[in-house]
């Protein structure tokens, strides 16, 4: 089943620019899915659209069968959001954060306690819940936004650059909680510029180019098809660097056997690029 359902979704500001010249896009219930992109491709007003922040300009969206136009407030409801920048207010209790969010979705305080309380333990964030948010650490800021996120108990996380400028070993530690709740069956849908935690983390992959999709599939297929494609080869010539370029179905000893100028000169070879880094750079 489709959790998400996007049809020529376009979007004009009011000062003209162009930033979504027709998006379709179809995200699987339980996906992990990478929405990847340049600065400036259309990735935010994309996801600004999900959450009410920003009008579209026309297009539909379905989330959970519900239609935006129809039902916004419910459709809405099945998104957690976690903004790439910290907004809760810092002299704020940490579990209050929590739970002035389920307010907002109208959920009672009863409920919204005991999956207060939960998260926090989930989130190794139980021993600060009555710290003021600005004690924390920046990966424990974080959480604190996952966890509020999380709270209205949404069919669908949408994470804005959940690790920049989060260290390595937290990096880790967050992909651990995220493939966690993925595998309890929540849709994951998140932008970054790691590509590593594409690879890492992620099943299917959307990039977008000047308001447009340009490619569009699962992840390890995408990695299959531009594995390794250019090498580096160095050599005892001249000029010691060689670039090879391996086309599809091609194998690079096929390839170098058919170079007998520079094949006795090898010295040693490596990859260029990490696949995806190519697929992303050329998208
Ligand atoms: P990304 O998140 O991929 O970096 P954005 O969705 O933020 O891309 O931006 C897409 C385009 O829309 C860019 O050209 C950007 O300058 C423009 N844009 C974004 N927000 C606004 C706005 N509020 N008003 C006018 N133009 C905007």
């Amino acid at each position: 089943m489709n959790i998400i359902q996007i049809k020529n979704l376009t979007k004009t500001y009011e000062n003209g620019t162009k930033a979504l010249a027709g998006i379709s896009l179809d995200i699987q219930q339980g996906d992990f899915f990478a929405f990847l992109g340049q600065n400036g491709a259309g990735k935010t007003t994309t996801i600004s659209i999900l959450t009410g922040l920003v009008k579209k300009t026309s297009g539909t969206i379905c989330i959970n069968t519900i239609d935006f136009d129809e039902n916004p407030s419910l459709a809405k409801s099945m998104i957690g959001v976690v903004p790439q920048e910290f907004n809760f207010f810092p002299f704020a209790k940490v579990i209050d954060i929590i739970i002035d969010q389920a307010g907002y979705y109208g959920m009672p305080e009863s409920i919204a306690l005991p999956r207060a309380q939960m998260l926090l333990k989930q989130l190794n964030l139980w021993e600060k819940r009555n710290d003021e948010a600005r004690s924390l650490s920046g990966g424990m800021k974080r959480r604190l936004m996952i966890a509020r996120g999380l709270i209205h108990d949404p069919k669908i996380l949408l994470l804005d650059e959940p690790t920049a400028g989060v260290d390595v070993e937290l990096r880790k530690g967050m992909w651990e909680f995220l493939k966690l709740l993925n595998q309890q069956g929540l849709t994951i849908i998140l932008t970054t510029h790691y590509l590593e935690e594409v690879e890492q983390l992620c099943k299917n992959l959307a990039i977008v180019s000047k308001g447009k999709i340009v490619k569009q599939g699962s992840v390890e297929e995408i990695i299959s098809e531009h594995q390794h494609s250019t090498f580096l080869a160095l050599t005892d010539l001249p000029e010691k660097i060689q670039e090879i370029h391996v086309s599809p179905g091609k194998t690079l000893m096929q390839v170098i056997d058919e170079m007998p100028h520079i094949k006795p000169h090898i010295i040693s070879i490596t990859p260029k690029e990490n696949a995806l880094e190519e697929v992303f750079l050329t998208a």
